[in-house]
């Protein structure tokens, strides 16, 4: 069986969910994985942040254009009455239980419970909606079956155990219907894989079944060489590694989710990013074939921050990097770069949430300098460190300021840490040379 996830413009209005159905309607049994329609789960959020802020009038508001916005939408995409009005039914028991989120006191849990509401409303509409075009669907509750262990990660021997019972316990039907992003947690509560997740949820599922192949349905032809909001004339890349998808989907213009290849990758399962505006189009397919062919895809990741950690004590010292990676540790921030001198180490971090506390930690016993508003810029090719054209890279480059540099950390990328109004230079200038063979 295949998997097949559609993301939130698939399913964000008439005309896309009528394509999804001519996509998915083709006599071949499935698991289809939605997101909640675009704009859903921003909303949620928002009315959740009300209500931790105890702005329920706020909250209510949202939740009320929320529900006129679902009820045009019903009616303009079921017609058949009964079925009209079975959703409408349920939408609304939806809608009241989110005013009645409005008047307890805010939790995590509560958080959770509100944004899970996006996926379960599309999947259920979406579920009615093929019923009255005569396709034989059934849904299967994401919250039955997937749940993350007490690392947070997902719990695959539960899931793939619990999916074959939920399957089994279902009526026979040609297309399963199942919600992308929700979960729940080791104590059983609802919980979520981060903004972005029903990618996640489509490759846990492909590994879970062991799937012929997990498909990406977005609105975009496949992953580009480059990141089209600021580059013109970006390309898609048809064929891409395990390792340069999982490099790109952590740099890139937040096409996949970072962790969407990691559990197919053993299976050797592959993955292909497909346009549901665009069916024809052919997509990237990602699996294990390396292609080699140099600096195949750009990408680039703002709101870095680079902290400098300089100390006489690093000088032929040993256990330095340990005492200064631990503090890290401590505060769960992960560390993305790093570079090295004699006296000093560099690294860049993205989540600042424990800046502060990290920087006391660690001027006990060094000097710290802390650069923001840094971005770094990835280049992606399979073995690309031994390129012969990689060289040209500094040729390229000559007149951006580089701040730090990654090479040879792995073959199949190297990363430059600039400063943010650097970048749509940098990477302009990266896609002439490197892409459209403007000559140096
Ligand atoms: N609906 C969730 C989000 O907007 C998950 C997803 O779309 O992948 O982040
Ligand atoms: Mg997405």
């Amino acid at each position: 069986m295949k998997v097949l996830k559609f993301g939130g413009t698939s399913v964000g209005s008439i005309e896309n969910i009528c394509n999804v159905k001519n996509i998915i309607n083709d006599g071949e049994k499935k698991v289809v994985v939605l997101s909640a329609m675009s704009g859903t789960t921003n909303q949620l959020v928002a009315i959740a942040n009300n209500i931790s802020e105890k702005a329920s009038n706020d909250a209510i508001d949202k939740i009320n254009k929320l529900h006129e916005t679902y009820y045009s939408t019903i009616d303009n995409l079921i017609s058949d009455k009964n079925l009209n009005e079975k959703v409408k039914n349920h939408v609304t028991e939806v809608f009241n239980s989110l005013v009645e989120c409005t008047y307890k006191e805010f939790s995590e849990l509560l958080e959770n419970k509100i944004v899970a509401q996006g996926e379960l409303l599309s999947t259920f509409m979406f579920n009615c909606y093929l019923q009255q075009e005569g396709i034989k669907s059934a849904l299967l509750p994401a919250l039955d079956f997937m749940r993350l262990d007490a690392a947070k990660e997902p719990d695959i021997k539960y899931i793939k155990q619990k999916f074959a019972e939920v399957l089994n316990n279902t009526a026979e039907a040609d297309i399963y219907i199942t919600q992308g992003f929700i979960c729940l947690d080791a104590n059983g509560e609802v919980s979520n894989l981060q903004r972005g997740g029903s990618d996640y949820t489509a490759t846990i599922i492909g590994a879970a079944i062991v799937a012929e192949e997990v498909q990406i349905w977005t609105d975009i032809d496949g992953m580009h060489n480059n990141d089209p909001r600021y580059v013109e004339n970006t390309r898609p890349i048809s064929n891409l590694s395990f390792d340069e998808a999982a490099e790109l989907a952590y740099f890139g213009a937040k096409i996949l989710h970072p962790q969407t290849v990691t559990p197919v990758r053993t299976d050797n399962i592959p993955v292909r990013l497909k346009n549901t505006m665009n069916p024809e189009a052919l997509g990237t397919s990602i699996t294990s074939n390396h292609i080699e062919n140099g600096i195949k895809a750009i990408a680039a990741k703002d709101n870095i921050i680079a902290i400098k950690i300089k100390s006489a004590r690093m000088l032929q010292a040993h256990g330095f990097l340990k005492k200064v990676f631990e503090i890290f540790e401590i505060y769960e921030t992960a560390i993305d770069m790093i570079t090295t001198s004699e006296v000093a180490v560099s690294l860049t971090i993205d989540d600042d949430r424990n800046l502060d506390k990290i920087i006391a930690e660690l001027e006990q016993f060094a000097l710290i300098e802390i650069d923001k508003n840094q971005s770094i810029v990835c280049l992606v090719g399979h073995s690309i460190v031994n390129h012969q054209e990689t060289y040209k890279l500094f040729q390229i480059l000559q007149d951006v300021k580089i701040r730090m540099i990654s090479y040879g950390g792995s073959k199949n990328n190297i990363s430059l840490l600039i400063n943010s109004k650097d970048k749509v230079k940098t990477l302009g200038k990266l896609n002439d040379y490197l892409f459209e063979l403007v000559t140096l």
